[in-house]
Formats: structure tokens, sequence, C-alpha cells
């Protein structure tokens, strides 16, 4: 009987869950999570290993191919990554191929892993003071090279001759003699390399502090007793040391050997929070990866071959790091729990939050979501005993939260005489107070860019975006009409292209209109815009926030770059320009977004010794969501704003799918989905309700036409495995695409 190694191999690419079985040739070291070349029909193929396993082969009663080899060093995936791709291919209804894939950076997905070398000279024979004896005189360098390379055993080449000041040819020479081998090795990028961090020595902590912790150790200790444990919400105003909690908790994980993820939205990932860690770590600096949307694809890889390598223990990055091949997980943090940017909106269409909470539970490992705005999901999963609750309701050293006044704008455009009111007289006042203090400011409006739109008051004509059902955005600098959803962009016209009436006008404001107020308004005042447009460059950002923290800057203007993560002790006075941008979108999550927002912009406020205060604009200033997020009242809004959810049996209350199907032919798409809604409508069980096939909100995006679905039911699992039944064998016309978004989290 022989009893034989064979694999389970994932064919890159496959689009169906199938995968081929092959036999391991003998001596070869393969794993699960092993990237090998196998025959595929008469071609070979790439793929990944799913399984592993010894069987009896005789009688299988046909041949098995051999795999050809592999083609990764090590494995790229864990056992638990594995696992958790299985868990969300079959949860998202996404192929787990797109998933495993999903789950490496995108060097290390080809062929061959894409990987930097640099030129490397090495001492090629021992050294004896004979040989060294004989370069003198002229061959001075020569000796001095090989003493060099003796006491260092090998130098990048670059660094021989720039900073050593070997030549070139002393180089060759030595070469040829034998002395020396250049050879090519692995390096990594390191995007903080060159920067050099003072340690951060760990805060004392306060009482609620300390109880937060001891919950997390007490977490991690059940679990090493093999136990089941809850997840963590930790419920913590701004500027309750939330961050200071994180980094003790993972201090002791490094410390009791085991390595922690810390997930952080990408837009709160700014250079000061990458800091703040990279500080308090200085010491074991190389064991902490940072993976940002701002790394060039070769940095992010070589942070991630850190992780797989388990040189660094502690990742801290976006959405996809919750994916970090950690061996022995002890601890994964979410901070800002309720950021929608956990989201994927591509697929697969994952919620990394959830993925976490997945994550710890297969293997075994506490996870602690932090919030000073928990998003209502994971508050109910609280109420409904799933999560354990932790909260901390006092600033640090008592500070109080800032006052926050509501002003009226519709009274505000009655005083004035022509244009928006864009600054009330009440933040201008203010606004002059605190600079006449020598204080700072931040401004927050989230939208770009100089006017939200260009329209004729003669005959109604408004520019929109060819490609979009959307409007088009001025921008006055670059002087385009640009699209924000398709970047399309044009000149603005001079005359309305309808009726030829010059008197076309702007209509709204982004931050560049306010900017240019600003500068009139306050011309001695030192102002700074932060958002994409003018944050493009590489450092800019942290060039501005640096200027902004040592007081270069006196008024910070931008949209939700600036919103959260960010400490400035020495600002007093935030103002909410337009607290209405967002409420009214229909999105039955409109009103929770504007909650959390306010809560966090406000709490830039007031976060040093300095009392704050925040000045809000709105033209609904009774909104529950503007007066509860007033009275810092998050018990009172999740209690109102659940019971509104649970009268419309929404989310958290139930699980929604969203089907959309696009094409560049309206019918086709339009059809299309009404044969699937068709389908659904006879195959799926009446506790699953679902929307007629509709016109998306944005109906049209990037020439494509769009139409939905919704289906709602009480359980995702169950609607992800209906759904997926009735889709099995349902295909589409090849320019028709179709998507299916479980737990959605945007309805446009
Ligand atoms: P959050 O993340 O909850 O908004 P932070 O962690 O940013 O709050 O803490 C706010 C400020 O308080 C930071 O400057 C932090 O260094 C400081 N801080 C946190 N914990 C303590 C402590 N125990 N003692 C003194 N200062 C602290
Ligand atoms: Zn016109
Ligand atoms: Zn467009």
């Amino acid at each position: 009987m022989a009893r034989e190694r064979i694999v389970k191999v994932l064919i890159d690419g496959a689009t169906s869950d199938l995968s081929f079985t092959y036999l391991v040739p003998a001596g070869l070291r393969v794993e699960t999570g092993h990237r090998v070349r196998v025959p595929l029909r008469n071609r070979s193929a790439i793929g990944t290993v799913t399984v592993l396993e010894e069987i009896e082969t005789d009688n299988l009663g046909y041949p098995l191919k051999p795999i050809l080899g592999v083609v990764s060093e090590d494995p790229f995936l864990t056992a638990g990554l594995m696992r958790l791709a299985e868990w969300i291919s079959s949860f998202y209804l996404t192929p787990i191929e797109s998933v495993i894939r999903s789950m490496l950076p995108k060097p290390s997905r080809g062929e061959e892993e894409k990987r930097k070398t640099a030129k490397f000279v090495e001492l090629a024979v021992a050294l004896s003071p004979e040989i060294l004896e004989s370069f003198s005189g002229r061959q001075k360098k020569h000796r001095e090279a090989l003493v060099i390379l003796q006491e260092q055993g090998s130098c990048p080449l670059t660094e021989l001759t720039g900073t050593h000041g070997v030549s070139r040819p002393a180089l060759k020479a030595l070469q040829e003699r034998g002395f020396v081998t250049i050879v090519d090795r692995i390096v990594s990028r390191d995007p903080l390399g060159e920067v050099e961090y003072l340690e951060s020595a760990p805060l004392v902590l306060n009482d609620e502090q300390r109880i937060v912790l001891d919950q997390v150790f007490e977490s991690s200790r059940l679990v090493e007793a093999g136990e089941k444990v809850k997840p963590i919400l930790l419920y913590g105003v701004t500027g309750s040391g939330k961050t200071e909690v994180y980094l003790q908790a993972i201090q002791r994980t490094i410390e009791a050997g085991k390595g922690a993820i810390v997930l952080v939205p990408e837009i709160a990932l700014t250079p000061q929070t990458a800091d703040r860690f990279k500080q308090r770590f200085a010491k074991i600096k190389d064991q902490v990866a940072i993976l940002h949307s701002n790394l060039s694809e070769g940095e992010r890889h070589d942070e991630w071959r850190k992780v797989l390598d388990q040189k660094a223990r502690i990742v801290i990055g976006a959405r996809s790091a919750i994916f970090s091949p950690i061996e022995n997980l002890g601890l994964i943090v979410v901070d800002e729990e309720h950021e929608n940017s956990y989201k994927q909106d591509t697929s697969p269409r994952y919620q990394a939050r959830d993925i976490a909470v997945v994550r710890g539970h297969l293997e075994g490992c506490p996870v602690l979501l932090g919030s000073a705005t928990p998003s209502l999901e994971s508050w109910n999963n609280v109420l409904s005993g799933k999560y354990d609750l932790t909260t901390m309701r006092l600033r640090i050293d008592n500070q109080k939260l800032p006052i926050i006044r509501v002003i009226d704008m519709r009274n505000e455009g009655k005083k004035s005489q022509s244009g928006p009111t864009i600054l009330s007289t009440r933040l201008r006042l203010a606004m002059e107070q605190r600079l006449a203090k020598g204080e700072q400011i931040i401004l927050f409006l989230n939208r770009r860019g100089f006017a939200r739109n260009i329209l004729c008051p003669e005959c109604g004509y408004v520019a929109n975006c060819r490609h979009c059902s959307t409007t088009m955005t001025l921008h006055r600098k670059e002087d385009r009409l640009i699209c924000h959803i398709c970047g399309f962009s044009q000149l603005p016209p001079s005359r309305c292209p309808e009726c030829s009436s010059r008197s076309i006008v702007n209509a709204g404001y982004g931050t560049e209109r306010v900017e240019e107020i600003l500068r009139q308004v306050f011309t001695e005042a030192r102002i700074s815009r932060v958002d994409t447009d003018s944050m493009r460059k590489k450092g800019e950002l942290r060039n501005t926030l640096n200027a902004f923290r040592s007081k270069k800057i006196d008024i910070l203007l931008g949209t939700r770059m600036i919103a959260k993560g960010l400490h400035f002790p020495n600002v007093t006075l935030v103002g909410i320009l337009n607290a209405d941008v967002g409420l009214y979108i229909p999105d039955f999550r409109a009103g929770e977004r504007t909650f959390q927002l306010l809560t966090q912009v406000a709490g830039r406020a007031g976060r040093g010794e300095l009392e704050g205060e925040v000045v809000v604009q709105t033209y609904t200033p009774h909104h529950p969501s503007i007066q509860f997020a007033r009275h810092h009242d998050f018990d009172g809004f999740a209690e109102y704003e659940l019971a509104m959810r649970r009268q419309f049996n929404h989310p958290p209350f139930s699980h929604l799918a969203l089907i959309t199907s696009r094409s560049v032919h309206q019918e086709r798409a339009e059809f299309s989905l009404k044969t699937l809604h068709a389908r659904l409508k006879r195959n799926l069980p009446a506790e699953i309700s679902l929307t007629d096939p509709l016109p998306s909100p944005l109906v049209k995006s990037h020439d494509q036409w769009r139409f939905q679905i919704v289906l709602k039911s009480n359980g995702a699992r169950r609607l992800a495995s209906h759904i997926r039944e009735v889709m099995k064998d349902l295909t589409f016309p090849d320019d028709v695409m179709v998507t299916i978004d479980i737990d959605p989290y945007s309805m446009s």
C-alpha cells in the first residue's frame, strides 16, 4: 500500500471554488498556503495549496500528476488566514480564489514574488596578514576595502564606493583576483527607515483606563486557558486616552511572545497616529509594520514580507491589514470601529471590523473595538450580549468636553445680501477672539473644490458629468469642472451651453472657496487647507500637521482628512461649516453618520489645558443627530436611533443584500435585473423580502447604467445562502455585470 502526500490546489483566476488534486514529489517541502506551479491540461498554472494530506493512492483508480514546484519559498498564508478566506468566501458570496488574492499584496501574486535587490560585496577568502600586506602604497584603498569587509562580513556596494570611497576599478581588481564577490541580495524598502524615533514611555493610567486594560488582560488569560471570549467594545469619549490603552495592551501582547494587529481607518492613519506607535515601540522599531495607502506597491509588499517572515509582530494599518500573516496572534484592536471605510466597496466586499471579530474567534484571540461613537451594529451586539462593554466617560485629566453651539443658518441667510453665507457672525467673532489670544482653530467642511456646481439662472441648466448622473464641481485653481465620481473634467463654460446666457453662476461652496474667503477676512492669519486636492504630494500632510502642531499655522481648514485621530492641545475652537452635508441623502445611516462626524470633529477641540468650543452651522438645528451630538449624548442618540431602526426593521435588526446590475446599455442592465428579480421572487422563502428592480440612486456612473434590488432578512448567512442557490446557474450577457453586496454600507 502506498501512502502518499497529496495537495488540493486552487488555481489562480478560477471563478468557481473548484480545486485540483496533485501529488507532492518526495522531498519537496510544501504546506498549505504555499504558492505552487502545477500542470493543468496541456499548460501549467499557478495556484495556492489549500489542503495537504496523506492518502492511499493505490485504489484511487486514476493517476495523479505531481506538482511541478513551489513558487514561493514559504507559505504566503497562515492556516488561520486560510480558514478566514473560506469564511469570507461563503459569507460574502465571493470565489475563494479572489478572496485569497486580495489577502496578498500585488507583487507577491504573480509567477515570481517581485522583491527589491541590491548589490552587496562579500569577502570571498579568509584574510591573512600576508594578504593584507600585499596591498600597500598605491593600493591602500584595496586594503581598506578588505578590512571593512572583514569587520562587517559584507557591505552594500554603493556604501563601499560611496561612503568609503573605494573606486570601482579597485573593487574590480579585488573581484578579479578572487578576494571578493559581488552578489544580489534582497533588501527591504522601509518607508520610515531614516526617521529616528524618540522612545515614549508608557503613561501611568487613570482608573478608567486601568479597568479597560485589566479587562483586556483578563480576556487574554481566558483565551490562554482555552476558553471562548467575547469581543470587547470600548466606548470612550474623544480624548479619554483610548490610544494609550491600545499601546499598553499591545506591549503586554508582545511581551507574551504574541503578535498584534491594529486597524485604523485610512483617513485616521495620519503620520501623527503612526508616529505614536513608532515612538512607543522605538526600541523594537523593526518589529512594527505600518501599512497605509501612501506606500508604494513595493514598500507595502516589503512591510507585509516583514510580517510573513515573523520579523514584524505589530501591524498597524487600514482595512486590509486584517489579513496580515501573523502566526501567533494575541490581540486585534479596531480603532474608530464605527468608521464606514472598514467596508471594502469592491469585491470581496468585506467589513474589516466584522472580519476582525471572525478572525479573533477563529484564532482564539481577544478583539478590542474602540470608538467615541460606536456603530449601532456593535452597540446592539452589546445590548444583546454578544459583545462585552467597557467605558471611559471622562477625558484625560478631567478636561471638559467642549461646549457645542448650534447656529441656525436660516437666520444668518436673511442677514446677508448676496451669495451663500459661509461664516456666521458667531463663528467669525469666535475666530477673531481665538486668533487674538494666539490659540488655534480647525474648520471643517466635507466638500472639496470651489463651487458645488455651476448653473444658469436664466434657463436652469446645470453642468452635469456626461459619464455619471451627477453634477460637476468647479475647481478654481485648475480652472476645471471635475466629476467627483469618475474624475472626468472639462473647461467651465463662460456662457450657458443651452441658452448662451452669460449670467452663469457658481452654486454652493467647497473648501477651496472657503480658503479664499478666509484669506480675505483674516488677512493676518496663517491658513492651511487640507483636502485631497491640496495634499497630493507625498509628505505634504505630515509637514502641514507638523507645522500646525508647532503653531506655525493658525487656521487649519479641511475635509474628513482632519476629522479623526488628531490631537492638538492648542486648538480651542472647531467650526463645522455645514453640518447638513450628508444628512439628507437617501440612506438609513445618514443620521448616524452625521452624529458620528459631528462628535468626532468636535472632539478635536479643547484637548489641552484650554477649554474648547465648537460652533456647528446648520440649516436644520433641531435634527436629532445634531441635538444629541450637541449634548454629547451618545446613549440618547443610540436609544433614539435604534428605536427607529427597529420600527422599520433596518439593520442592525435585519441584514441587507444589495444586488446591482451594471451595463453601458441601459435596457440590458435593467432587463437582466428583472430576470433575476423574477427568479428570486419565485425561489426565496417568505421570510426574505425584496424590493422591485429600481434605478440606483446614482443611476449612471462611469458610463455604466445601474439598477438594484435590495433584499432583507433576519439572518445574514441565510440570506447569502439563498442568494447563492438562486444565482448558481444563472448567467448574464457579457456586457452586464451583476454584483452582490452583503451588509452594504452605501446604497447608491
Ligand atoms: P483618544 O484616543 O481616546 O481620543 P488619546 O489616547 O489620544 O485619546 O489621549 C489624549 C491625550 O491624553 C494624549 O495626549 C495622551 O498622550 C494623553 N494621555 C492618555 N492617557 C494618559 C494618562 N494616563 N496620563 C496622562 N496623559 C494621558
Ligand atoms: Zn441657460
Ligand atoms: Zn463622472
